[in-house]
């Protein structure tokens, strides 16, 4: 009796031991919190630090933050969890009237969660960064100036920056334009294409834009006159046997043809099919090559009569009633049928194949975001990554995707927004707005 007394105390004591440790170990767990950087960047500037910290077993106890250069050691975070929570997100925020000098400095973070081991301090993690302290947003001055610019034009401009930026170029409307160095030997003067694209309003805001690798920026406005250009609207009336012939072979479906079905032929062609090919347009004229590879103003098709111009508005009407409306993004060119389309200046082929109602398309590289485009060719004669001179045959005009007659239908495009191509084709234009000004700030700067 007394012996199972014995051995039932044991048994009690056993249970109790293994529910204390069960209870009581997740407090001793030994997880050290987690110190990551959001972005990887060596500089740190006006632009605040983004770290996360995380704890996988009781949570974040405190964060400390230092930051400090050879003289000063600053405290820029001092903080303390209360829910037991796994993770936050902290900004290092560096006032401009730090005490730090600019150049090499050390960030120093410590986190504590609310593991109970070590004789209840927990789990510490300390992570060390060298970084380099910039507080000094990038210089930005014009070099040459804007003027005048065109409604749907071009615009060309010279700056002079740091020589070490993140980014760089021109902000009009929501459009960024980006500038290069390298072509001065002066690796702190960039120059910068860029378009007054034709779907902005007049009169919109144009600036000089700078990033550095700390974060810091410069907005710099730009005077210019705008200049508006005057477009052609036009009615396009639409009939059945335009869809059937030129619409309904661009699908891969076979359909029925009532009237009703054919209006929706149109618009998934008109439309949607649009839509996609400019933006395919869009992505492959965005990536040019940083150099300047064209010389002197842009060919236009030798020969060719203009059928239709940049930026012309088409209301397409069935039976009466408008159901839609569409930009002409380009130059509507024709001479003769199979034609020869000579390139319209020196530059590599960026692409070549077929892009909906574009048809066979060729497009050109010219170098800083300029591209031309050749679409509705019979046949193509150039491949990717051929290197080709001004005048060199690129392929035969025709008719493919939504084509009436056999034209060529000519782009120009400014990293990706098309422009009206008469400024490119224009050689006075190329001389005053591009050349000179190269060569005026050649010469001022002993280039
Ligand atoms: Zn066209």
């Amino acid at each position: 009796m007394f012996k199972s007394i014995k051995q039932l105390f044991t048994l009690i004591l056993i249970a109790l031991v293994i529910a204390v440790i069960i209870i009581v170990l997740p407090v001793f767990e030994w997880n050290s919190p987690e110190i990551n950087f959001v972005n990887q960047s060596e500089y740190i500037g006006l632009k605040p630090y983004e770290i996360e910290i995380k704890d996988k077993g009781r949570g974040l106890n405190s964060l400390k933050v230092y930051i400090g250069d050879d003289s000063n050691e600053l405290l820029l975070i001092d903080k303390k969890y209360e829910n037991n929570i796994n993770n936050d997100r902290v900004e290092i925020d560096i006032k401009k009237n730090s005490p730090l000098k600019e150049g090499k400095v050390k960030l120093k973070i410590i986190a504590q969660d609310n593991s109970r081991i070590k004789f209840f301090r927990g789990n510490k993690m300390t992570v060390e960064k060298e970084l380099v302290l910039d507080l000094t947003p990038p210089k930005l001055n014009e070099l040459s100036t804007v003027q005048y610019l065109q409604h749907g034009g071009s615009g060309f401009l010279v700056y002079k920056s740091s020589k070490d930026l993140e980014k760089s170029g021109v902000n009009i409307g929501d459009y960024f334009f980006p500038g290069y160095n390298g072509y001065f030997k002066d690796p702190s003067i960039y120059m910068v294409f860029f378009a007054y694209p034709y779907d902005l309003d007049t009169n919109e805001e144009l600036s000089l834009y700078a990033v550095d690798k700390a974060g810091n920026e410069r907005t710099l406005p730009v005077f210019y006159h705008p200049i508006n250009a005057r477009y052609k609207d036009s009615t396009i009336n639409i009939n059945e046997m335009f869809i059937k012939r030129k619409m309904l072979p661009l699908l891969d479906d076979d359909v029925s043809q009532s009237e009703e079905i054919l209006k929706e032929i149109f618009l998934r062609v008109n439309k949607e099919m649009r839509t996609q090919n400019n933006n395919k347009i869009n992505e492959i004229t965005t990536n040019s090559t940083d150099k300047i590879l064209w010389k002197d103003r842009f060919l236009q098709l030798s020969n060719s009569k203009v059928e239709a111009n940049f930026a012309d508005k088409r209301s397409y009407m069935v039976n009466d009633k408008i159901i839609d409306e569409q930009y002409h993004l380009g130059y509507d060119l024709s001479v003769t049928k199979r034609y020869p389309v000579e390139s319209a200046n020196n530059g590599i082929v960026v692409f070549t194949g077929d892009i909906g109602i574009y048809g066979n398309t060729v497009i050109v590289d010219h170098g800083m975001g300029v591209m031309t485009l050749y679409s509705h060719l019979s046949s193509i004669s150039v491949k990717d990554g051929d290197e080709i001179k001004k005048g060199e045959i690129v392929g035969k005009t025709g008719l493919t995707g939504l084509a009436v007659g056999d034209h060529l239908h000519f782009g120009v495009y400014v990293h990706g927004v098309p422009v009206r191509p008469l400024e490119w084709w224009d050689q006075k234009w190329i001389r005053e707005k591009v050349l000179n000004r190269i060569e005026q700030i050649k010469s001022e700067y002993g280039e």
